[in-house]
């Protein structure tokens, strides 16, 4: 039998491929990591945890505008350093990338600093080096995508908001998917002029439709300019600097920034997967089966390279599998219809489960149960922020299959509720559940009476 290298050789230092590296060392396999930049991938460095430190930067503003209402008196309007929250942000990401690095030293795994490339099925070379293992995780992720405009060199990409320099203070968001919107969102709170542009008719597209109305609503209402059905033409930089997006309806919009959120796409390219013979989707994703395997059997694929559902945890998720069925005892699917997930706009997101548009499709017959509020908090801040909530449920089980929220915590709540919607919880358990009072989240036990129709 040949002698490889390693058991493992991971191409890719984020979500998916530190996981998938630690867990299988642990097991006691011989295994390698390659990255070509910062350990901890995406979310770590440009996604999630950045824009989250962010989003609660965005979210003082809102606060100090409603404590008058519960008496604080804040005489001056507060200042906004935005160079001190980038550098508290970039040491706080450092830390980070050195909690990676000595976890993955912790467990053994040989981390080598790099581009890898495919030599072949069991190969795999970084610079001049070459390395055998008996299989290969690609866990390289996802890029932004940009499409063809023209001016296309003045804008940025999310990678590049956590570090403007200096701060827009007009801000023009170009697409209406999450990223997007948070992004809005987020600049938008730290005080930033900002204006959202999207193609189509709405925010959003794959979410609840009650739900993107009433977060475009609630995005308008804090004073994000949302324009719909708008596409830009030509992008120029003006004499002053500044930019000018030339609208397709011949309007102009002048920005210091204007940023493209226009999706991901699988970062594949120079990664040598023909040389292995890895095949790949249209968008140029690996395609892998169910147990992760791509068309190569020693080569497996897990995370935005190839998933359907760009989350971190779900990279984690996809790890674990590929990981206990090589070097675990167990072999298992993942099942992902009620993968929870948040928008960390202003207010947040929480979904699970289906929209009431695909619930229709999937189950028939849907009693659906919705809510819009003012939260007890803002009784008193002043603020004109609503909360809504729906359960989608089906008639013939009974069971709760979609739930969704817009309002303050809205992720932290609907995590919870996840955990109940995977036991297969029927409205009945919703009903019969006591509430906690006061809160939000309580609504989603005491929705009684179905909307007609
Ligand atoms: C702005 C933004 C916000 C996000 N917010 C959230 C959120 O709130 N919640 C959530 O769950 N998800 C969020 N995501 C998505 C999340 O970041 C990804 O789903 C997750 O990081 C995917 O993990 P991964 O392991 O597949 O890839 P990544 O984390 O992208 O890691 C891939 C790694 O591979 C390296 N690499 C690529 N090619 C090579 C090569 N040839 N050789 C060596 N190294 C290579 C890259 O440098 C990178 O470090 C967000 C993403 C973005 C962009």
């Amino acid at each position: 039998m040949r002698a490889f290298d390693f058991d493992l050789f991971v191409i890719g230092g984020g979500s998916g491929g530190v996981r998938a590296a630690r867990m299988a060392a642990q097991h006691g396999a011989r295994v390698a990591l390659a990255e070509c930049a910062e350990l901890g991938g995406t979310c770590v460095n440009v996604g999630c945890i950045p824009k989250k430190l962010y989003s609660y930067a965005a979210g003082y503003a809102e606060s100090f505008a409603e404590a008058a209402g519960y008496g604080w008196k804040i005489p001056e309007p507060p200042a906004f350093d935005w160079q001190q929250l980038k550098e508290n942000r970039a040491r706080e990401i450092k830390r980070l990338n050195g909690v990676y690095r000595s976890m993955l030293e912790g467990a053994r795994v040989q981390l080598i600093q790099g581009w890898a490339q495919f030599v072949d099925a069991h190969t795999v070379r970084v610079d001049d080096k070459e390395f055998s293992a008996k299989h290969i995780l690609i866990a390289t992720g996802g890029m932004p995508f940009v499409p063809e405009v023209a001016g296309r060199e003045h804008i940025v990409v999310s990678d590049a908001m956590f570090d403007l320099d200096p701060f827009p203070r007009r801000l023009l968001v170009v697409g209406g998917g999450y990223i997007a919107c948070e992004m809005a969102s987020i600049f938008n709170g730290l005080g930033a002029e900002v204006t959202l542009l999207q193609r189509t008719a709405h925010i959003l597209n794959g979410f609840d439709e009650d739900v993107r109305q009433f977060l475009a609503k609630e995005m308008s209402g804090a004073g994000i300019d949302l324009r719909f059905n708008t596409v830009i033409d030509m992008i120029t930089r003006q004499d002053d600097g500044r930019l000018c997006a030339m609208l397709s309806r011949g309007q102009r919009i002048e920005a210091d920034t204007i940023l493209y959120a226009t999706g991901r796409v699988p970062n594949t390219a120079g990664l040598g997967l023909e040389a292995a013979g890895v095949a790949t989707g249209p968008n140029g994703s690996v395609v892998v089966d169910a147990h992760y395997r791509t068309s190569v059997p020693s080569i497996f694929a897990v995370g935005d390279v190839s998933t359907q559902q760009q989350l971190t945890p779900v990279a984690l998720a996809e790890a674990m599998v590929v990981v206990d069925a090589l070097f675990g005892k167990s072999r298992r699917k993942l099942d992902y219809q009620f993968t929870p997930t948040a928008v960390f706009t202003h207010p947040n997101i929480g979904t699970c489960g289906y929209t009431e548009a695909a619930a229709r499709m999937k189950f028939g017959k849907v009693h659906i149960f919705s809510s819009e509020f003012r939260a007890l908090r803002h009784t008193l801040s002043g603020s004109h922020e609503r909360t809504f909530m729906k359960l989608i449920v089906d008639q013939a089980s009974d069971r709760v299959v979609g739930l969704h929220m817009v309002g303050a915590d809205a992720g932290e709540i609907v995590q919870g509720f996840a955990v109940a919607m995977r036991a297969g919880a029927t409205k009945a358990d919703f009903d019969s559940t006591i509430g906690i009072h006061p809160t939000a989240a309580e609504e989603f036990v005491t929705m009684r009476e179905p909307m007609p129709g």
